[in-house]
């Protein structure tokens, strides 16, 4: 049995949820102790739970501590099953890490599986369904897996409800370098609203219209007509050939359209700035594939507290070195397998 410390390092979900995937993967029995003991509300929330309850699931675990507010969890494994599931985390939580938490395990399973995850598809702190789609699924796709994901309905926090259907075929990650930005193509705008007036999502297009964001760009208006509400999100996807990068805002209430927009605005400009292809959240993402293919590289525009607590993470799970060293303004991440 494992023993992981959750207060290490960020101290966040992510060493739980890490912890889950490459115990579900490798067959490891794991143990978490002090879970999310740096977040103001530590130990399991609703979104956690769900993730425990996903990997239990698809492996027929045995599971100890896995209750609201657990400051421990042991988790032993059964061999995956590939197949048809549905979580419902009953409250605005993250969709997208619930998803993450179980995707790898789904990549090297016996067959294809189909997800559906009911909850928060816009949340703060976490990938939004646009970030997972358009930078997350297609940096997999390079290194061969093959996710389908498609936004059923969207959930705005804190109003939730969103539904994604995730359809995931096996297959072996392969080794990729992820150095260099292609040719840039431009970039999509776009503005969801949810149970808000039109004219929110018009002014934060005619925000991002005027900024100066080289193009050509494509500017989309999501009415989520059925989606529950009030919800709002701006997303910017950067695309350049080989890598796509997407920033977001979530509007809230009390903060002008304008200043919504104006956040998301300066984020893709931090990343145009740079000439590192990886941003900072797919930085720590792209750790737990590369090491499932058994090596990699990449550069990136920032190496967060999170991608070092999960390459810390990673490195006790399996048999890789995770080497950041850097490289001008940016950071080399290496992943070799250990020998
Ligand atoms: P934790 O705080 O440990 O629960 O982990 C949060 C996860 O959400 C990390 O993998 C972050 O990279 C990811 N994340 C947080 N904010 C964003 C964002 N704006 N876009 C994409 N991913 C994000």
């Amino acid at each position: 049995m494992l023993t992981l410390d959750g207060s290490e390092g960020e101290g966040g979900g992510q060493i739980l949820r890490t912890a889950l995937s490459l115990a579900l993967v490798t067959g490891q029995r794991v143990r978490v102790e002090q879970i999310r003991k740096k977040r103001s509300k530590p130990g399991l929330r609703r979104q956690h739970l769900t993730a425990v309850e996903a990997a239990t699931a698809i492996s027929g675990a045995r599971v100890e501590g896995a209750a609201l507010g657990s400051l421990a969890l042991t988790f032993m494994p059964g061999p995956v099953r590939a197949g048809t599931y549905e979580f419902a985390i009953g409250t605005a939580g993250s969709t997208t890490l619930v998803l993450q938490t179980i995707l790898p395990a789904l990549l090297t399973a016996d067959g294809p599986s189909h997800v559906v995850l009911r909850g928060g598809t816009h949340n703060p702190l976490a990938p939004s369904f646009d970030f997972l789609a358009h930078a997350f699924a297609p940096a997999l796709a390079h290194m061969g897996a093959r996710v389908e994901l498609e936004l059923a309905q969207a959930g705005f926090f804190p109003a939730g409800g969103g539904e994604v259907h995730a359809a995931i075929a096996p297959g072996k990650l392969q080794p990729v370098e992820l150095l260099q930005r292609g040719d840039h193509l431009g970039f999509v705008a776009r503005a969801q609203v949810a149970q808000l007036p039109r004219t929110v999502a018009e002014r934060e297009l005619a925000v991002v219209r005027d900024a100066g964001i080289p193009g050509p760009g494509k500017f989309v208006l999501d009415e989520c007509a059925r989606a529950t509400g009030p919800g709002n999100a701006l997303s910017i996807a950067l695309r350049f050939a080989g890598i796509t990068e997407v920033v977001s805002a979530l509007g809230e209430r009390g903060v002008r359209a304008e200043d919504v927009a104006q956040a998301a605005v300066d984020h893709a400009f931090t990343y145009l700035h740079h000439d590192a292809p990886v941003g900072e959240y797919l930085a720590d993402q792209l750790l737990l594939p590369m090491a499932l293919a058994g090596g990699g590289a990449f550069r990136t525009v920032l190496a967060s507290s999170h991608t070092r607590t999960n390459a810390a993470v990673i490195e006790r799970l399996l048999p890789v070195a995770i080497e950041l060293r850097p490289d001008g303004l940016a950071t080399l991440i290496t992943v070799r397998r250990r020998s």
